[in-house]
């Protein structure tokens, strides 16, 4: 397969980031999560970040018209010049347009659609005993997938944070703004023959493994 640019969606704590991380992996590609790029610019203080910042404490989406050149603008780095995976976008249907017009204009294609799909109730109780590594990223939960040592980051000793958003107020708002408008690209994706579900309630091991067969077939039909 000449290239491999991957979306992955599914609601706020469907295990996207631990997909994204295999998937990083196993596959080489790099993994491109607006989530991670806005926190951290917040972090740093950045225009992008104090722009960023009360959308996201409110678990509201930033403005498409910000995040789009973000965005577009790591898919054209050389790195991501023979596949990437992206994780948190896009989030609207503009958002998704934006990203095939300039796909187009490269006369690149997307390959897949991994959606990993959880119900609500169980992403309330999935998100609120999530931990991450604010300097890398990665993601533990307290009692599914623990550090070795509580609290800290198994492979970097990073002392892990609960995000801000991650309160139950928030992650119910997000879940709204989800179903609202990121769930319609389900449909859009499926229209193009670009969607492939997967059931996120199972073990991370074996949500990885259906996802690794599906982009296996994909290369498979390439070369026949
Ligand atoms: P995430 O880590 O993907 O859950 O993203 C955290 C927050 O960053 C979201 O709740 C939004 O406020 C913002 N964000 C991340 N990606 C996008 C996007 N593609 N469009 C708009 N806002 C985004």
């Amino acid at each position: 397969m000449a290239e491999l640019n991957l979306i992955l969606l599914g609601p706020p704590g469907a295990g996207k980031g631990t997909q994204a991380e295999q998937l990083r992996t196993e596959f080489e590609l790099p993994h491109i999560a607006t989530g991670d790029i806005l926190r951290q610019a917040v972090a740093e203080q950045t225009e992008l970040g104090e722009l960023a910042a009360s959308y996201m404490d409110a678990g509201n989406l930033v403005p498409d018209e910000v995040i789009i050149g973000v965005l577009l603008e790591a898919v054209g780095r050389p790195d991501a010049r023979d596949g990437f995976l992206l994780d948190g976008f896009p989030r609207t249907i503009p958002q998704a347009e934006a990203l095939s017009t300039d796909l187009e204009k490269l006369g690149r294609q997307l390959t897949a659609v991994l959606m990993i799909e959880v119900d609500d109730e169980e992403i309330v109780q999935r998100i609120s005993g999530r931990r991450v590594n604010p300097v890398s990223g990665r993601v533990y939960h307290v009692d599914f997938d623990p550090p070795k040592v509580e609290g800290i980051d198994d492979v970097d000793g990073t002392p892990l944070v609960q995000r801000e958003d991650d309160q139950p107020e928030t992650v119910r708002n997000r879940l709204a703004v989800y179903h609202a408008q990121t769930a319609p690209l389900a449909d859009y994706y499926e229209k193009l023959g670009l969607l492939h579900r997967f059931d996120g309630s199972a073990a991370p091991s074996e949500v990885f493994s259906h996802i690794r067969a599906t982009i296996a077939t994909l290369k498979l039909e390439e070369t026949i």
